[in-house]
């Protein structure tokens, strides 16, 4: 399956296909991406493990020369002394303007490896090997970023990738709590937009959780183009990108209430689905079924539809109200109005959200 993106003057191309991890040195030259200049590989440990090794013998084979650096899995890698570490490697292996990075992970590699190619010699060219299913999500709209210890995603820039691609193979070895995780944003794209890819997404529930490849493969391409509609027709991020938030509001603020340990931003956002739909329902904005169809989508791929337990509902509206994504206290919620559309509401009664 391949997708272009356009963005701006920008576009590029989402390859994704079944063991394309073997093909990657073809599709990087198909994307001009040339083998005179030194690549550098970004991993993490985990993936290190199993995907680096055939993908470099497979890049030397090409007559590609490149270097690897492996960070710690998990977010703290997201970090600024992660980043300059890897900028110090970039440097001492030789890269230079005509050089490129390769982002082989999750979404943690790609926004950090991003962010390094965003700023290594004020821009290099990047690409992304994800290998995760959240990392289609992380695939498009070009936001790269690391953390500072006072939040999430505050140093970062909008660099696009030169080529996605995109090897379902990989996912095989995902756990699975990750294969729902990323399962939620492919959900999310579908209630906010398209009421046909919910259906399809339903019906095909069991051979999808099964990592089909043919199936997974659409899947992939659907949901990055669902958010590369909404990204190229608001780059600005002012109306139509904040569609992309549902169940956000509720979810960030179950992840920072669980201090990112019980729930991982998947689970949360399911959930925050259920509640938006939940909400939407009782102030009459939606019809009665569509919190229905919501927790039984989101209950095929094994997400939680449930009230976080421990958590009072007066913390959680206290932390929505802080998310970075409220503008002067004021909580805007994004709200399906139906099955496959999506609206923001503003002023939505406090009362009535700790109710629900
Ligand atoms: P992740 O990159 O941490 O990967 C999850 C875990 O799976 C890690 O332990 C990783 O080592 C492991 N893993 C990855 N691929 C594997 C494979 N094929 N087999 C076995 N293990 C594998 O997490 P993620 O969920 O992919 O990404 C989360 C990050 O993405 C967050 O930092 C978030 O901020 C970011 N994000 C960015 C955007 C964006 O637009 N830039 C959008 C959404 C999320
Ligand atoms: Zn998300």
């Amino acid at each position: 399956n391949r997708l272009t993106v356009e963005l701006g003057e920008r576009s590029y191309e989402i390859v994704i296909g079944d063991s394309l991890l073997q093909h990657v040195p073809e599709l990087l030259a198909e994307a001009g991406v040339v083998s005179t200049s030194k690549l550098m590989i970004i991993t993490d440990e985990h993936v290190a493990a199993r995907y680096l090794e055939p993908l470099r013998d497979a890049l030397r084979a090409a007559g590609y020369d490149a270097t690897a650096s492996i960070v710690e899995a998990g977010e703290q890698s997201k970090s600024l002394a992660v980043y300059e570490r890897l900028m110090t490697e970039a440097i001492q292996a030789g890269l230079d303007r005509k050089s490129a990075i390769l982002a082989l992970g999750g979404g943690v590699v790609g926004d950090l490896a991003g962010f390094v190619a965003a700023t290594f010699m004020r821009g290099i060219d990047f690409v992304q090997l994800p290998t995760t299913l959240l990392a289609h999500d992380s695939s498009v709209g070009g936001k790269v970023a690391i953390n500072h210890p006072l939040g999430k995603n505050l140093i970062g820039a909008f660099h696009q990738p030169r080529v996605v691609i995109y090897d379902t193979k990989a996912l095989h070895t995902l756990p699975k709590r990750e294969v729902a995780a990323g399962f939620a944003e492919v959900i999310k794209h579908a209630l906010i937009s398209d009421a046909s890819f919910a259906d399809w997404l339903e019906e095909n529930a069991a051979r999808l959780w099964e990592l089909d490849s043919a199936l997974l493969g659409k899947a992939i391409e659907k949901g990055c183009a669902v958010k590369a509609a909404i990204v190229s027709a608001d780059e600005t991020e002012q109306g139509q990108r904040a569609l992309l938030n549902l169940g956000h509001t509720f979810g960030h603020a179950f992840e920072a209430l669980s201090a990112y340990s019980t729930l991982n931003h998947g689970e949360a956002i399911a959930i925050g689905m259920c509640i938006a739909a939940k909400v939407a329902e009782r102030i009459g904005f939606a019809k009665s079924g569509v919190y229905d169809r919501t927790k039984h989508l989101l209950s095929l791929y094994h997400l939680p539809t449930a009230w976080p337990k421990g958590l009072l509902p007066q913390e959680v509206l206290d932390a929505m109200k802080r998310d970075k994504k409220t503008v002067g206290g004021k909580l805007a919620l994004v709200l399906p109005r139906a099955i496959g559309q999506a609206e923001i509401v503003k002023n939505v009664d406090e009362q009535l959200i700790l109710t629900v």
